[in-house]
């Protein structure tokens, strides 16, 4: 079953409704490009790499440098703290925050941590909610709309919104707004 297939009708319109609350609450309009670095700070979070976080081990620092295999981590509620993968590139980077940040803003709380990296575990559709949220900040339905009345093809918009491709081409699927390559 894909992602879209396991996520509710109405939870797919929540998503777009809270993305649609939080840009008004920033002053930044459906069409206009949300830095996750923007939302983050709105939101109090203050951001880490692996080796800025004093209290992780050293060995769980190695381990998360030399990983690709996560993204982001929220390793603190209040205060929000949330650690990152410096190595992705800015477009996955945009897209790892948003994801992390889509947890916060559903009320997600972990079930777990991982022993060796002791990055929280989470219930898989909780991860799966996080990803459509996420999407929907980076691109709100009614911002892709806009972009292809302007005639935007694919790259013209994962540029405008620092989005990757794949993410606009994963926004055009599920909001059933044709993109043209
Ligand atoms: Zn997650």
């Amino acid at each position: 079953m894909s992602l879209i297939q396991r996520l509710s009708p109405e939870f797919r319109q929540r998503c777009e409704a809270i993305a649609t609350e939080q840009r008004s609450l920033l002053r930044v309009r459906s069409f206009e490009p949300l830095p996750a670095d923007t939302l983050a700070a709105k939101l109090g979070a203050t951001l880490f790499t692996p080796d800025q976080v004093t209290n992780f081990e050293p060995e769980q620092v190695a381990v998360l440098l030399a990983s690709d295999g996560w993204s982001g981590v929220i390793i603190s509620d209040r205060p929000l703290w949330i650690v990152y993968n410096p190595h992705h590139a800015p477009a996955r980077y945009e897209s790892n925050l948003m994801h992390e940040i889509a947890h916060v803003l559903l009320n997600h709380q972990p079930v777990g941590f991982d022993p060796v990296t002791g990055i929280p575990k989470r219930k898989q559709n909780n991860e799966d909610e996080a990803t459509y949220l996420g999407g929907c900040l980076q691109i709100p339905k009614r911002g892709l709309l806009w972009a292809t009345q302007r005639k935007m093809l694919l790259p013209q918009i994962a540029t405008h919104f620092g989005a990757s491709e794949a993410m606009v081409q994963f926004r055009s699927n599920v909001t059933n707004v044709l993109v043209k390559c």
